[in-house]
């Protein structure tokens, strides 16, 4: 390969910069993918700045000799694409040969690889070859680049802040360690350690090294498979998640993939055990046979599609509820291990964990992980998971605070349960049952109810006469823009028909154009448990309660409300007892 050529092609090489490296993440993307393919075991990425002034990834991997260290600047060189039909199998992973060579063309580079004899130093500015020389036989590859976009300042300028580019970064090295859990990864921004994985191939472990021992205690582990496809990894508990959808990492064959259905499949497998706009932790690796996959590949994301795409999404929904409907989910508060010596306050406490449901965004956790916990307590974790026969313990209520919440109490420890949530729960499952489950049966009204309507909704209405007679409605015309209903299903709330009447007459106008059944159905159970509910400070006696626990563990997931909010919440025995610094606890430490 003669410098000449290379020169040739620096204005293409510029040109395909701006679609593969726009951000330093791009960077590190192309380095990182790289140190893979050369089979690395260990991968080590240092920054300056973000990025902005040092990106210097190191790696243990297989290393180049002279002429392929020269040759991997070349914009078409590549040995990873042998034919066409490479391009659509995935398992390869760096199949754009241009990336090297584009990065050159915008930055200086420095490269210095061996294969464990005389090394190679290969130092390119501007996509220009300035000097190759030998170097030290350290077996593995360093690309280090500085001065990026230095002849590119529009790009410059389009960098985001620091912030921004060393969080997109994080995001990045996290998925790929995620990906690949048999290699040692390292994060490093300005000295500080951001994340460091052990490479041992313990999946459990590199999500621990990412959001910390905590989130990956109430990690479940799930495994199926069908013809096509099997699929195993981790989904965290409901009471862990996120503002947004970012922590969903699909895997398809050991690569990160973006796949919107699939996505939205894995949310909606925990519909009404956390609210809808509330992510979970997930981690899927999904392994099938190539040809099943159609990437569309452009250089900066990564698309799929499935050719058995319903048959996929099936199978994880499937295995997510089963996996959800097997468990004891009631948020416990505890008490941060390290603030022990501090003074502890009872409220405070109870904010700091009940803000499961509304803290905001993790950020990249920049403290060192306890390596030595981590590999302590381990194996404890799985036998943590169905410890309970019963997916709702038996609760003795003694009281009620606030005229909200009841306090009960068993052999394990202390329990609050909100009256408002546990009842709209009830009634949800109740309402939910009774819809998706018509029968003719209806009540007719002592008073028949009239409900005037505007000329826009009368239209909308009359077109659904029928849907609601099937549902156990006597309705019919009364005058200009006017119903009259006779009778109701047998079902309704006692005290709240025409509340919930006027509501399903509402909910049956308002409905979309694509209309669906069950999520209808949904929908409108959810709606009419809220208003049959028992409303805060209404005072309830122990029968009372009684009755309500017992409904709600009959309750298909008496965990939380139809809106994902705990129902439920728990102080153990050890938890108080360590929170009141009792004697008994001294021991235990
Ligand atoms: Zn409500
Ligand atoms: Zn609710």
């Amino acid at each position: 390969m003669s410098k000449i050529k290379i020169m040739d092609e620096i204005l293409a090489n510029k040109i395909a910069a701006g679609e593969v490296v726009e951000r330093c993440a791009s960077v590190v993307k192309e380095l990182v993918e790289n140190s893979i393919d050369a089979k690395s075991s260990e991968i080590k990425i240092e920054l300056k700045e973000a990025g902005t002034s040092l990106i210097k990834v190191t790696d243990n991997g297989i290393g180049m000799d002279k002429e392929d260290a020269i040759l991997s600047f070349n914009r078409h060189a590549t040995s990873k694409i042998k034919d066409e039909s490479d391009l659509y199998n995935i398992n390869t992973l760096g199949f754009r040969g241009e990336a090297l060579a584009s990065i050159a063309s915008v930055s200086n580079v420095i490269l210095k690889t061996s294969q464990g004899d005389v090394g190679t130093l290969v130092n390119i500015k501007g996509g220009k070859i300035v000097k190759v020389e030998n170097t030290e036989a350290r077996k593995g590859t360093i690309f280090e680049v500085t001065e990026l976009f230095y002849n590119t300042p529009a790009r410059l300028k389009h960098l985001k802040s620091l912030y921004t580019e060393l969080s997109s970064i994080t995001d990045y090295v996290n998925k790929i360690a995620l990906s690949h859990p048999e290699i040692r990864f390292t994060l490093i921004n300005n000295g500080n350690t951001i994340l460091k994985t052990d490479g041992t191939n313990n999946l459990l472990k590199t999500i621990s090294s990412i959001y910390g021992m905590d989130v990956a205690r109430k990690m479940l582990e799930i495994n199926n498979e069908d013809n096509d496809y099997i699929i195993n990894g981790y989904i965290s508990l409901p009471e862990v998640n996120r503002a947004g959808r970012n922590h969903i990492i699909t895997l398809v064959n050991g690569r990160v993939v973006r796949n919107q259905e699939l996505n939205k499949t894995i949310n909606d497998s925990y519909h009404s055990y956390k609210p809808d706009n509330r992510y979970p932790i997930v981690v899927i690796n999904i392994e099938l046979d190539p040809s099943l996959v159609d990437v569309n590949i452009h250089p900066t994301k990564m698309d799929i599609k499935f050719s058995k795409l319903e048959e996929l999404l099936d199978l994880v929904k499937k295995t997510i509820i089963n996996k959800l409907n097997k468990q004891t989910l009631i948020p416990v508060i505890e008490q941060p291990i390290n603030d022990f010596d501090e003074p502890v306050v009872l409220e405070k406490t109870i904010e700091t964990k009940i803000e499961l449901i509304d803290s905001n965004e993790v950020l990249p956790k920049t403290e060192k992980p306890k390596y030595e916990e981590i590999t302590l307590k381990f194996d404890e974790i799985k036998e943590e998971e169905a410890k309970y026969e019963e997916r709702l313990p038996l609760l003795y209520p003694v009281g009620l605070v606030h005229g909200t919440y009841i306090v009960c109490q068993n052999e394990v420890g202390m329990y609050l349960i909100d009256q408002h949530a546990a009842k709209e729960r009830i009634n949800y499952e109740l309402f939910l049952d009774r819809l998706s489950n018509p029968t003719k049966d209806k009540i007719p009204l002592l008073l028949p109810l009239t409900i005037e309507l505007s000329n826009n909704e009368y239209i909308i209405l009359k077109e659904n006469f029928d849907f609601l007679n099937s549902m156990g409605f006597d309705i019919e015309e009364f005058g200009i823009n006017s119903v009259i209903i006779k009778s109701h299903p047998i079902w309704l709330t006692k005290g709240f028909e025409d509340l919930q009447i006027k509501k399903i007459i509402e909910a049956v106008i308002n409905k979309e154009k694509n209309f669906d059944l069950s999520k209808f159905n949904d929908h409108l159970s959810a709606t009419l448990a809220c208003k049959a509910s028992i409303k805060a400070n209404t005072n309830l006696s122990i029968n009372e309660m009684e009755e309500l626990i017992n409904d709600l563990r009959k309750c298909h997931n008496p965990f939380n409300c139809p809106h994902g909010r705990p129902t439920v919440i728990t102080f153990t025995k050890y938890e108080l007892e360590k929170m009141f610094k009792r004697s008994g606890f001294e021991s235990l430490k």
